[in-house]
């Protein structure tokens, strides 16, 4: 096997026994690929340790066509903590972007732009204010959906084409099983809609184009951010046909329906 080195992200770590594992990376020259880690989790290993959410060099012994490659070494860049104002809510965010990005990225695609993207995603989740947070996510979800070629049609109706203007308060109705917006003229009685209010239907359209930096200020409240995340889940769960739904976000909703309480 040949040494090689990248820049990397652990997307996740599977434990198979007390001082090894299997890990995910994200890395910046392949893309997503699964090594070996042995003996990385033990307290006398002596090469950097793996961190979750934390850029890293990533050195490692290449996988060969019957055998997965391994881990040689770590050097960790930079730790982000998550812990400004709480860090339950931030951790979630940071996880939901991995288990997005592990369930939706090809093993051994490189994805150049994604990466960089990925990294600038969790400097924001650490660093912006609280209410900025779930805008994040849904920027971070409708480009990494358009960068892997799935890009809903959310300003046009994904039927005719013609561009969607709300008219009053008339709901936008949200074809996710369609893959897009639907006009009025072109719905269908028996179709599955989600319906956004004129208001939600901007923010959601002005995510598609917006940078990290713009959509860290847009506020969304966690209830209304849910009908997004769900309008983006049931899309790519129907468009790459698998199960998309987020256990992060579940986890978000708990704390959503404790804050209510
Ligand atoms: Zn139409």
């Amino acid at each position: 096997m040949a040494l090689d080195k990248s820049d990397a992200i652990v997307l996740k770590a599977f434990n198979w026994s007390e001082s090894s594992r299997t890990v995910i990376f994200f890395t910046k020259k392949y893309g997503k690929i699964a090594l070996f880690d042995k003996g990385g989790r033990s307290i006398k290993s002596k090469r950097g340790r793996i961190m979750p959410f934390a850029p890293l060099e990533l050195t490692f012994y290449n996988s060969e066509k019957e055998s997965t490659g391994y881990v040689s070494d770590i050097d960790i860049q930079e730790v982000f903590s998550f812990e400004k104002d709480g860090t339950l809510g931030r951790l979630a965010y940071a996880s939901a972007g991995a288990e997005l990005l592990r369930m939706l990225l090809a093993e051994e695609n490189p994805q150049h732009q994604l990466f960089t993207y990925y990294i600038s995603y969790l400097q924001q989740i650490d660093s912006v204010d609280k209410q900025f947070i779930p805008a994040l996510l849904i920027a971070f979800f409708l480009r990494l959906l358009s960068q892997l070629g799935y890009h809903p049609s959310i300003a046009y109706c994904i039927v005719c084409n013609k561009e969607i203007q709300p008219k009053g308060d008339n709901p936008i109705l949200f074809g996710a099983d369609n893959g897009g917006s639907v006009c009025n003229t072109c719905q269908k009685p028996g179709d599955y809609y989600i319906s956004l209010s004129p208001e939600m239907f901007k923010i959601f359209k002005a995510l598609q184009t917006a940078s990290l930096q713009e959509a860290a200020i847009v506020p969304i409240g966690l209830s209304k951010v849910t009908l997004l995340q769900d309008a983006l889940t049931r899309f790519i769960s129907s468009q790459a046909q698998m199960d998309c739904r987020l256990k992060s976000l579940a986890f978000i909703e708990k704390l959503k329906n404790s804050s209510n309480k």
